[in-house]
């Protein structure tokens, strides 16, 4: 079997990590390197290596983790003033952790789209 990310490991309570919000799909935990005020990471609980591995049968949970993202902005006090959702993917889209997360990234003003 695969080895398990750090993600899944978090998840499963091997090492820790600030959870804001946790369902029986998904959870959400605070980035340890916050690249702004409010950095929160949207993780499926499957381990799903990344938005290319998606497939029909993870149609409603690809759905679900963008209603999480709502949901953590508005618990977080950034949906109204306004907030950025990345999901990086594969090595040149910059993804570091191969289990699928959405950045939830707010409190600051965003410029540009992130090409960096
Ligand atoms: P990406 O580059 O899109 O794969 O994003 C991975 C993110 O995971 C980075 O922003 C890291 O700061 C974050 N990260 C890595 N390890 C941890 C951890 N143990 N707890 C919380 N966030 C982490």
């Amino acid at each position: 079997m695969a080895e398990k990310t750090i993600f899944s490991r978090i998840i499963d309570g091997e090492i820790p990590g600030s959870f804001v919000y946790q369902d029986e799909h998904c959870v959400a935990i605070r980035d340890i390197n916050p690249a702004a005020p409010v950095h929160v990471l949207v993780i499926p609980r499957k381990p799903i290596p990344s938005i290319a591995d998606l497939t029909p049968e993870d149609h409603a949970l690809a759905g679900h983790l963008l209603m999480v993202v709502r949901k953590v902005a508005e618990q977080e006090g950034v949906a109204e003033r306004g907030y950025r959702v990345v999901i990086n993917a594969g090595d040149e889209g910059g993804q570091t952790v191969p289990h699928l997360h959405v950045h939830v990234l707010g409190g600051k003003q965003m410029h540009g789209h992130g090409t960096a």
